[in-house]
C-alpha cells in the first residue's frame, strides 16, 4: 500500500468509528434508562425553554435535553455520572437548535480527524 492509500484507509476506519460512537450510545439503550428519563424530565421541567434560542432573546419551547459534551460508549458503560447526568453537561434545546448542534459536532469531529491524520509536509 502506498502512503496515500494507507492514509485514506486509516481515514475511513476513523470516520466509521466516530459514526459508530453516536449510534452505539443510543443502541446501548442509555436513553431508555429510567435514570436518564427522570433526569431529562426534571431538567426540561426546570429549563423549559431552548437555551440556545434564549441567548438570542428568542422564546422557544425546548424539545430535547442534549449533552453538551457528546457521550461515548465508555461513559455509558463506566456509568460516568458527571458526563451522563450532571446539570453542567446538559442543555435544553429545540429540535432546530439540536440538529444544528449535531451538525456542528460532526464538523468538529471532521476537523479533528483532519488534524489527526494529516501528515506533516515533507521537507
Ligand atoms: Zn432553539
Amino acid at each position: 500500500m502506498r502512503k496515500k492509500e494507507r492514509y485514506s484507509f486509516k481515514w475511513d476506519i476513523k470516520k466509521k468509528e466516530y459514526k459508530k460512537g453516536y449510534s452505539e450510545v443510543s443502541q446501548s439503550g442509555f436513553y431508555n434508562r429510567s435514570e436518564w428519563q427522570k433526569i431529562r424530565n426534571y431538567y426540561i421541567f426546570i429549563n423549559p425553554l431552548c437555551e440556545r434560542c434564549k441567548k438570542k432573546d428568542i422564546i422557544k419551547e425546548a424539545d430535547v435535553v442534549d449533552h453538551i459534551t457528546p457521550l461515548t460508549l465508555d461513559d455509558v458503560y463506566s456509568d460516568n455520572h458527571s458526563m451522563l447526568y450532571d446539570d453542567n453537561n446538559l442543555m435544553s434545546l429545540c429540535n432546530k437548535c439540536h440538529s444544528l448542534k449535531t451538525n456542528r459536532e460532526q464538523k468538529i469531529n471532521h476537523q479533528l480527524m483532519n488534524d489527526l491524520f494529516t501528515f506533516p509536509n515533507k521537507k
